[in-house]
C-alpha cells in the first residue's frame, strides 16, 4: 500500500498561569502538532508531538514536516517504514537530524506504523512479537513547585490508584532541601513502594556524586539525569562513583548517542523520549541495543507507543505515568500498566 495523503494539524494552547517547574525549567506547555496519514486513501494512522515550552515550536515543526519532510512520505511503500525512517534521516543531515527535525521524523514514524497496525488489525506489539502483557509502571508526584501537602496528596492517590513506585523532582539549592522531600514522600508511601529521583540535568558532577551517596543511603531506586545530559565523560564517572543506578536518555538522540554512552559504561538505565529518539522504529532499536549491554529500559513519558514498545522489550522495567485521570484508558493493576490491545496504537479493541 502506498502513503497517498499526509495532514498536518497544530494546536497552540495558551500557557499555563502556575507552570510545573524542575530544577531546569518552568514548563507552561505549548501545544502539540498531529499527522495523519492514509495509506491507499482508506487507512489512517496518527502521529503525535506535543511540547512543554516554547511557544513557537508546534508552529516550526510542522513547516519542516510540510515544507521538508511529507514530499519524501507520499508515495512510500507502508511495508517499507524502515526504508522511509532512513530516507528522512539522510534527507535531514545537512541541516541535523536532531531537535524539532527529529521530533518531526518522530511524528511521521509513529503515524506509518500506527497505519500498518490498523491495516492489519493488529496491536503494534504483535507485528515486532510480543514479550510480555503488562508493565511495571510509576507514577510521577512531586514537580518542584509542589508544596509537601500537595505532594503528600499525590502520593496517596498514585498508591490507591495501585502504584507500586513513584518519581519525584529533586535538584532544590540545597542537599537539605532534597533530603526533606525524599523524607515527604517516603513517610507518605510508606516502606515499600519504590521512589526514584530526577534532578533534571542541573547539578555539577562532584555535586550530583555527593547527592547520589545521600538518595543511595536513603534507598531511592534510581537517580535520574542530575548532570546535563551530554557529558558523557561525567555520567561514566557518576556509575563508577555510586551504587544507585543512573538513568538517563530522554535528552539523547538516536541509538548512535546511546550507543555512546553504552559503550562508555556512562549509564545504568536506559530512557529514551519517543520525540528525540525520531519514533518508534529508533526507540526499538535502543531498546534491543540496551538489551544487548544487559541495561534495562524505563521509558520517558508514558502513553500506547512506549508500552507497545515495552510489550517487545525484555529489558522494559518501568513505564512513566501521572496520577491517572478518571477518563483514562491506562489500566493499572498491581502496579503493572496493561498492554493495549487495539490495532496500531489504540488503546482497546
Ligand atoms: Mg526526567
Amino acid at each position: 500500500m502506498k502513503i497517498t495523503r499526509l495532514e498536518t494539524v497544530v494546536r497552540r494552547s495558551k500557557p499555563a498561569t502556575n507552570p510545573i517547574r524542575d530544577a531546569l525549567q518552568a514548563l507552561p506547555g505549548s501545544g502539540s502538532v498531529t499527522v495523519t496519514l492514509h495509506a491507499d486513501d482508506e487507512i489512517a494512522g496518527i502521529g503525535d508531538v506535543s511540547f512543554g515550552r516554547i511557544a513557537g515550536a508546534p508552529d516550526a515543526l510542522a513547516a519542516i514536516i510540510e515544507h521538508e519532510l511529507k514530499p519524501l512520505v507520499i508515495g512510500s511503500d507502508l511495508g517499507m517504514i524502515r526504508q522511509t525512517h532512513l530516507a528522512l534521516l539522510r534527507e535531514t543531515e545537512y541541516h541535523g537530524s536532531s531537535g524539532l527535525t527529529m521530533m518531526a521524523i518522530a511524528a511521521i514514524d509513529t503515524a506509518l506504523w500506527d497505519c500498518l497496525g490498523k491495516v492489519r488489525k493488529a496491536p503494534c506489539w504483535q507485528l515486532w512479537g510480543g514479550a510480555r502483557d503488562r508493565i511495571p509502571a510509576y507514577a510521577m508526584v512531586g514537580w518542584l513547585n509542589y508544596d509537601d501537602s500537595e505532594v503528600r496528596r499525590i502520593c496517596d492517590k498514585a498508591v490507591q490508584q495501585g502504584f507500586r513506585a513513584v518519581k519525584i523532582k529533586v535538584g532544590y539549592p540545597t542537599l537539605a532541601e532534597d533530603i526533606r522531600r525524599v523524607k515527604t514522600v517516603r513517610d507518605a508511601v510508606g516502606p515499600d513502594i519504590r521512589l526514584m529521583v530526577d534532578a533534571n540535568q542541573s547539578l555539577t558532577t562532584a555535586e550530583a556524586i555527593r547527592r547520589g551517596r545521600t538518595f543511595q543511603d536513603l534507598a531511592c531506586y534510581w537517580w535520574e539525569e542530575p548532570i546535563p545530559a551530554d557529558d558523557i565523560d561525567g555520567y561514566a564517572e557518576l556509575t563508577h562513583a555510586l551504587d544507585i543506578p543512573i538513568a538517563t536518555g530522554e535528552n539523547l538522540y538516536t541509538r548512535t548517542d546511546f550507543a555512546r554512552f553504552l559503550k562508555h559504561d556512562a549509564l545504568d538505565i536506559v530512557q529514551p523520549d519517543l520525540r528525540r529518539a525520531g519514533g518508534p522504529t529508533a526507540l526499538l532499536e535502543i531498546g534491543f541495543l540496551a538489551d544487548a549491554f544487559r541495561r534495562p529500559y524505563a521509558s520517558h513519558g508514558g502513553g500506547p507507543v512506549q508500552l507497545n514498545i515495552m510489550a517487545c522489550l525484555p529489558n522494559a522495567i518501568y513505564l512513566e505515568t501521572g496520577l491517572l485521570g478518571p477518563n483514562s484508558p491506562l489500566k493499572v493493576i498491581d502496579g503493572c500498566a496493561i498492554v493495549p490491545t487495539g490495532p496500531g496504537f489504540s488503546w482497546d479493541q
